[in-house]
C-alpha cells in the first residue's frame, strides 16, 4: 500500500481534531464533575438546613403541645378566678410535672397581669420580668425571643373569656433545643448560628465559624423575601457552603455553615482519572500518528528504491534484448525463466512468452550438463561455458555453447544464460575431421589416420594382452588397368576393391588406403591363422569379381596380400607394416594373386 500525501494530511488533520475533541471532553468532564461536586455540596448543606429547621420547629411544637396540655390541666383549678382561693401547691406540682416532660423547657410559670402566680424552673433559669405578659394575648400562640439568655418564650392563655386572664409562660432554652438535633452531631463539618432579625446571635455551635465575615450576605438575605438561600464560599484550601433560612412562623433565622475540608475529593479523583485517560488517549494518538508518518516515509523510501530497481531492471532487460546472442534470465532459487530475449527464443524455436512458464533445465538434453554448470558457478561464481546438447521446442536437439553466470537483478540472484547455436560449426568440424581422416576416393581411412588409429589400437591390445594381425594388399598390375582402360577405370577399380575389403572384413577391423592401389587392415583379436583365412577369402573374392566399366567392358583383377602377426614387441604399427610389406613383396615375387604370411626368412 502506498500512502498518498493527501491521505496523510487528512489523517493528521483528523488526529488533531480528535486531540482537540479529547481535550474538550476532558475540560467538559472536569467542569461538569466540579459543578456536580459543588451542587452536591450545596444540596447537602440545604438538606441539613431543612432538617435543622424541621427539627427545631418540631421540638418547639412539642413544647407548645406540652404547654397546651398543662394549660388544659390547670384550667379547672384556675377557673373560679379568685387569686386567694387558688391552690398554689397543686399548681406548682402540675408545673413541675410539665417542666420534667421536656429537657428543652427551662422554666414554666403562670402569670396574671405581669405577676408570677406560680412557677417551676431548672437550675440557673429564671423568667425575666421583661417577658411577663401584662394584658391578654392577641394570638393564642404567642412566641417571643430573648436574645440575651438565648431563650424562646411561649405564651398560652388559659382562660380566654376573662378580662384579666391567667397566662401560662414556657421558657425554652435554644441551646437545649439545638443540642438534641441529631443531624448536626452527625455532620462534623456543619456549624450553625441562630440569630434574630436584629442579628443578635442566640446560639452558636462551638466550632470556629465566622458570622461577621458573612454579615453583608445575611443582611441582604434578611431584607429579601426569600425563605432560604444558599451561598458558596471558596477560600484557599476549602470550600464552604452557607445556607440561610428563616424559620417559618418563628422569628428565628438559621445560618448553616457546611465546610468541605477535603476539598472536592471525588472531583479531584475523577479529574485525575480523566486526565490520565486523556493523556493515555493522546499518547496513543501520537503513537498512531508517529507510526503513520514513519510508515509513509518507509513507503516513500521503498517506492524510490523500487523505482530505481525497476529502472535498472528495465535497463538491464533492454540491454539483454538488444544483444545479438541468445540470453535467458532465470531465478537462481527455483530456476524459473523470468526473461528470454528474441535470439534465444529463435534458437529454442519457442515464443518469448511461453518460455516464461518453463524452468531453465528443461532446455538441456542432458540434465547432468546443467547440474555441472550450476555446481561450477556456485564454486567459482565466474561465467562457465559448456558445449552441450539443448532441445528446441520442437523436440529437435542441437549443439550449443551455453555460458552461465550468477548476477544480481533487482536484488534477486539470477542466472544469466547465454546460448549460441553451434550445430553448423559442429557439422563443419565433423566434415573437416572426416576430410582429414578419410581417403576421398575409397572412403576408407587415409594413411595418416590409419596409422594413428592403428597405433592407438595396438596400445589397447597390448594393455589387454590380446593378439591381432595385420594384412597389406596391393592390386596386381594396376598400371595396366590405367594404361588399358583409362584413369577413371583405375579409380573405379580402387573403389570396388575398397568395397570388397569392407564386405569381407568386420566393423571392428581398421581399414585404410595407404596410397595408390595399396590397402592395409588391422584385425584386432585375430590370430595370424584366422587372418590368413580372411586374407585368402578376400584374395579369392577379388579374383572372382568382374568389374564392369561404363562402356560395358569387363575387367578381371587380382591382388597380392602380405599377412603378419602383431606382436607385443610392436610398439608402433610401422614395425608390423614393414613385415606385412615384406610378405606382400614375397607374394608379388612368387607370381602375384596370393597370400603370404611373414616369416623371418623374408627379412
Ligand atoms: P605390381 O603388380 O608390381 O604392383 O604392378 P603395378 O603396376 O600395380 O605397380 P606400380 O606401383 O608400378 O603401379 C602403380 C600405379 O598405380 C602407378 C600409378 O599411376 C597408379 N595409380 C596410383 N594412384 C592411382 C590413382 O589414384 N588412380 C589411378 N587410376 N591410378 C593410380
Ligand atoms: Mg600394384
Ligand atoms: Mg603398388
Amino acid at each position: 500500500m502506498t500512502w498518498q500525501s493527501k491521505k496523510l494530511y487528512l489523517v493528521v488533520f483528523g488526529s488533531l481534531l480528535l486531540a482537540i475533541g479529547i481535550l474538550w471532553l476532558l475540560a467538559t468532564q472536569v467542569t461538569n464533575s466540579y459543578r456536580a461536586e459543588a451542587k452536591r455540596h450545596q444540596l447537602e448543606t440545604e438538606n441539613i438546613g431543612i432538617a435543622v429547621e424541621h427539627e427545631l420547629r418540631t421540638k418547639l411544637k412539642e413544647a407548645q403541645f406540652i404547654q397546651e396540655i398543662a394549660a388544659g390541666t390547670l384550667l379547672p383549678i384556675l377557673s373560679n378566678g379568685k387569686q386567694n382561693e387558688i391552690n398554689t401547691a397543686k399548681i406548682s406540682e402540675i408545673l413541675n410535672i410539665y417542666l420534667a416532660r421536656s429537657p428543652a423547657i427551662s422554666a414554666i410559670a403562670i402569670t396574671n397581669s405581669g405577676n408570677i402566680i406560680s412557677s417551676a424552673s431548672r437550675e440557673n433559669s429564671t423568667i425575666s420580668n421583661a417577658f411577663l405578659p401584662i394584658t391578654s394575648l392577641k394570638n393564642s400562640n404567642q412566641l417571643l425571643i430573648d436574645a440575651e439568655t438565648g431563650s424562646i418564650y411561649i405564651y398560652q392563655q388559659i382562660n380566654n373569656n376573662q378580662e384579666n386572664p391567667f397566662i401560662l409562660l414556657t421558657k425554652i432554652s435554644i441551646h437545649q433545643l439545638i443540642e438534641n438535633i441529631n443531624i448536626l452531631s452527625n455532620n462534623q463539618n456543619s456549624s450553625i448560628i441562630l440569630f434574630d432579625k436584629n442579628l443578635n446571635v442566640l446560639y452558636k455551635t462551638s466550632r470556629q465559624i465566622n458570622f461577621s465575615d458573612n454579615l453583608d450576605i445575611i443582611k441582604y438575605f434578611l431584607s429579601s423575601k426569600q425563605q432560604s438561600s444558599s451561598f458558596t464560599n471558596n477560600r484557599k484550601n476549602q470550600s464552604s457552603q452557607l445556607n440561610l433560612r428563616k424559620v417559618t412562623n418563628i422569628p428565628l433565622n438559621i445560618a448553616l455553615f457546611n465546610e468541605n475540608h477535603e476539598r472536592f475529593t471525588t472531583w479531584k479523583n475523577n479529574t485525575v482519572v480523566y486526565i490520565l485517560v486523556c493523556v493515555l488517549m493522546l499518547g496513543l494518538l501520537l503513537q498512531i500518528l508517529y507510526s503513520l508518518i514513519r510508515a509513509k516515509r518507509l513507503n516513500q523510501a521503498l517506492f524510490l528504491k523500487e523505482s530505481k530497481l525497476s529502472a535498472s531492471e528495465t535497463r538491464f532487460r533492454q540491454m539483454i534484448e538488444a544483444m545479438p546472442i541468445g540470453l535467458i534470465l532465470a531465478r537462481a532459487q527455483d530456476k524459473l525463466i523470468i526473461y528470454i530475449n528474441k535470439p534465444a527464443a529463435q534458437i529454442l524455436d519457442m515464443p518469448q512468452a511461453s518460455a516464461l512458464s518453463k524452468r531453465v533445465f528443461e532446455i538441456y538434453a542432458d540434465r547432468d550438463s546443467f547440474t555441472s554448470q550450476i555446481s561450477a558457478i556456485s564454486i567459482s561464481s565466474t561465467s562457465q561455458s559448456l558445449e552441450c546438447i539443448l532441445i528446441r521446442n520442437t523436440g529437435e536437439s542441437f549443439w550449443a555453447n551455453v555460458s552461465m553466470s550468477l548476477v544480481d537483478v533487482a536484488e534477486t540472484q539470477t542466472l544469466l544464460i547465454g546460448i549460441a547455436d553451434i550445430s553448423a560449426q559442429k557439422r563443419l568440424e565433423a566434415e573437416l575431421k572426416h576430410q582429414a581422416t578419410t581417403d576421398h576416393l575409397s572412403g576408407l581411412y587415409n594413411r595418416a589416420h590409419f596409422i594413428n588409429s592403428s597405433n592407438k589400437e595396438i596400445q589397447r591390445i597390448q594393455r589387454l594382452k590380446k593378439n591381432a594381425s595385420l594384412m597389406m594388399l596391393d592390386i596386381d598390375h594396376f598400371k595396366r588397368v590405367n594404361d588399358n582402360f583409362g584413369h577413371d577405370a583405375g579409380d573405379l577399380v580402387i573403389q570396388i576393391i575398397a568395397l570388397t575389403c569392407q564386405e569381407i572384413l568386420r566393423d571392428i577391423d581398421l581399414l585404410g588406403r595407404l596410397g595408390g592401389e595399396e590397402f592395409a587392415a588391422l584385425l584386432p583379436e585375430t590370430s595370424v591363422e584366422e587372418a590368413l583365412k580372411v586374407a585368402e577369402r578376400l584374395r579369392a573374392t577379388i579374383e572372382n569379381r568382374q568389374i564392369k566399366l561404363k562402356n560395358g567392358q569387363i575387367i578381371n583383377i587380382t591382388s597380392s596380400i602380405g599377412v603378419t602377426e602383431v606382436t607385443h614387441q610392436d610398439e608402433m604399427i610401422d614395425f608390423a607394416l614393414k613385415r606385412a610389406d615384406l610378405a606382400l613383396y614375397s607374394s608379388k615375387n612368387n607370381g602375384r594373386n596370393r597370400v603370404t604370411n611373414f616369416d623371418s626368412s623374408l627379412e
